[in-house]
Order: structure tokens, then C-alpha cells, then sequence
């Protein structure tokens, strides 16, 4: 009967994951980390880097975590985490988010979802992996920003038609002033949404605006 309960489906290989987290220890494995980091923004690279592409369109947000490849169990596990947050998805991310080097911000904060979303989904994503840092590291958990422009859900439209889309897209909800912040997203994909937060939090008084998010990043 116990057994029926907390029967767990491995995200990863659909088969029964005993070490009591959402992927078996097997999937854990093939989770994939990006080898390298950009020296000077962070971004993730396939090679050792003193710049990357990513440096120079990156105007308001400071340095970027991106620790996760967006391939395997964990394209899944953002998927699911809405529903298996109930049970062990605090878990399962305090298990892959390293904080070591996230430490030291006044605030964590999440980049807002889509307030038609909100309704649909149970769980941002985002909100889960900022509470779970913020747990962690000891820092405070705050929203500091809301969407206030209905936009295009983002992966429909052209590269260049994104940063457009999303531009105004936010306001702020409280004071930042001199705040160190690091915001979370669960993955990034062309980074103009993320651009536009820290652009906002930035010419609302912030004094640095990191980014973290659990996947993303060049796929090569
Ligand atoms: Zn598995
Ligand atoms: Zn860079």
C-alpha cells in the first residue's frame, strides 16, 4: 500500500526511480553540464573563452549562471516540475543547483510569467527555482517585477521579432535601489526577455543584475 503511494516514475526513463527523487540515479548521470563558461559574462561555451557573442548584447544584466545543457531528463524535469513540486521537486533542485557561487545578493527574484499563463499552470518554474536558491543561500525572496504588456508566447516568433515583443513588458513592484539581484529564470533561449528585465531593474536604481537560470544556452 505504501509502496502504491510513492511508487515515482523516473522522468528520464519512465522507469521506477528508487532513490526517491523524480530521475533515478541512472538519468542523474546524463544530465549534462556546459563544459565552459565565458570568462567575462558567463555564458555557456563549448570552449575556454576570455569573450563570447553573448558579451556585447548583453547591455543590462551582469554576469550569467547557466548551468545545464536543455537536453535529456531535464527538458522533463521543467515540464513536470509544476506537478511534482508537491512531492520532491524542492528536492530534486536543491540537488542540481550548485549555489556556492551564488551567494551574496540582497534579493532573488524571478522573471514574472505571463499572467494568461498563471491560470493555466500551477507552478512557474521560475518561482520554484528562485525560492529554492533563495532557501539555500539565505537571501530574501521578493517579486520585484511584474508584466504589464500581453505578449507573444516568445518561441513563436522570429529572433529578431523578440526583443520587440518583450520591450516594456515589465514594471517595477517595489524599491531596488542599490539592491544586488540576481534573477531567475528556469530556461533561457535568445536572452531578450531576460535583457528586458535587468533592463528595467537596472533604470529602476539595481547596482547589478545577475542571471540564473537552470538550463539553456547554445546547444552545440
Ligand atoms: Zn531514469
Ligand atoms: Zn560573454
Amino acid at each position: 500500500m505504501l509502496n502504491e503511494i510513492f511508487y515515482q516514475k523516473c522522468l528520464g526513463c519512465g522507469l521506477r526511480s528508487d532513490n526517491n527523487s523524480p530521475v533515478c540515479i541512472d538519468c542523474m548521470q546524463d544530465i549534462e553540464k556546459h563544459p565552459y563558461a565565458c570568462e567575462s559574462c558567463g555564458y555557456p561555451s563549448s570552449l575556454q573563452v576570455k569573450i563570447c557573442g553573448k558579451c556585447s548584447s548583453a547591455i543590462f544584466r551582469d554576469r550569467i549562471f547557466i548551468p545545464y545543457k536543455y537536453q535529456g531528463p531535464i527538458k522533463k524535469l521543467i515540464k513536470e516540475i509544476k506537478f511534482l513540486y508537491r512531492a520532491s521537486g524542492r528536492s530534486i533542485l536543491h540537488e542540481l543547483i550548485d549555489t556556492n557561487t551564488l551567494i551574496g545578493y540582497d534579493v532573488i527574484t524571478d522573471v514574472p510569467s505571463h499572467f494568461t499563463r498563471k491560470i493555466r499552470r500551477l507552478k512557474h518554474p521560475a518561482t520554484d527555482i528562485a525560492k529554492s536558491i533563495a532557501s539555500s543561500t539565505g537571501a530574501r525572496y521578493d517579486v520585484l517585477l511584474a508584466r504589464v504588456k500581453k505578449t507573444e508566447y516568445q518561441y513563436k516568433l522570429k529572433r529578431r521579432q523578440r526583443a520587440f515583443n518583450v520591450k516594456g513588458a515589465f514594471t517595477i513592484k517595489t524599491d531596488v535601489t542599490g539592491l544586488k539581484i540576481l534573477l531567475v529564470d528556469d530556461i533561457i533561449t535568445t536572452g531578450s526577455t531576460i535583457e528586458e528585465c535587468s533592463r528595467t531593474l537596472k533604470r529602476s536604481g539595481a547596482s547589478i543584475v545577475d542571471v540564473f537560470a537552470l538550463t539553456g544556452g547554445s546547444t552545440k
